[in-house]
């Protein structure tokens, strides 16, 4: 996949991240055995899906980090994770990150961290909980550059699970695959309650199966009111 990673976002993995890669599929398979961790398993499709989709919404911050030896670490939170997507992709490909993977479900969050020391992972910690906690917990909350999200809910409930956790001038990235300018409007009064703004919004088609992608980046422009995020369950059943 070497031409491809390289073509599609200007970047290829080291050796050594080709075998974490290769180990990240090996272990997901075996966890599925037991536990419901994705549908995805054929080679190409989790290649696609879990590890290209995963890294292509942070494309820019993986060639910052491979071209300076002297880059920021960057903290990243990845709410919702699942099996650990895109927040495990991530640790591996960005140079000098951190990563936070958070779910509400135990049993996924155990599996994570089974597998991390096998991932020779040790810039990754994982912990069980609701975003809607997490981020009114001062240990979390304003705490990190980037919170990424994926496949977890509609926009504005992203974004509300989302925003708490990131600091001042920080990014978050709301992963989705169809996205329309309507959506867009409807968010609007969303990100900008919980102190953000709508920076970009990227359209891109998926590499072998030629899906449609979008990620939003919004961008923390001010503090997130006390307020947010509600009470658990409250952003699911009333989004803003
Ligand atoms: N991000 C992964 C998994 C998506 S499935 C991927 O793209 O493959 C959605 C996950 O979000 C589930 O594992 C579920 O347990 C978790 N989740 C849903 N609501 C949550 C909340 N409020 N706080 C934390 N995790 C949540």
């Amino acid at each position: 996949m070497a031409d491809i990673w390289q073509q599609t976002l200007n970047w290829q993995p080291t050796s050594q991240q080709q075998i974490q890669f290769q180990r990240l599929y090996e272990l997901i398979l075996q966890g599925n055995q037991k536990l419901n961790l994705t549908r995805i398993t054929e080679p190409q499709e989790f290649w696609e899906k879990h590890l290209w989709d995963s890294l292509r919404g942070v494309a820019p911050l993986l060639n910052n980090s491979n071209q300076s030896t002297h880059s920021k670490e960057i903290s990243f939170i990845d709410i919702g994770t699942g099996a650990g997507f895109p927040g495990i992709p991530v640790a591996i490909a960005v140079n000098q990150s951190t990563v936070k993977l958070l779910d509400s479900t135990h049993k996924k969050i155990h599996f994570i961290e089974q597998i991390l020391p096998e991932l020779g992972l040790n810039n990754v910690t994982a912990i069980t909980g609701r975003a809607e906690e997490v981020g009114q917990n001062s240990q979390y909350r304003e705490q990190y550059d980037v919170a990424l999200i994926r496949a977890v809910g509609n926009p504005s409930v992203c974004a509300e699970y989302a925003l708490p956790l990131v600091k001042k001038g920080g990014l978050a990235i709301i992963y989705r695959g169809n996205w329309t300018a309507e959506e867009t409007t409807n968010m609007e009064s969303a990100v900008k309650q919980l102190g953000g703004v709508i920076e970009n919004i990227e359209q891109f088609i998926t590499p072998l199966s030629q899906s449609i992608r979008h990620c939003l980046y919004l961008k923390k422009v001010a503090n997130t009111p006390v307020k947010f995020p509600r009470a658990v369950g409250v952003p699911s059943h009333k989004p803003l």
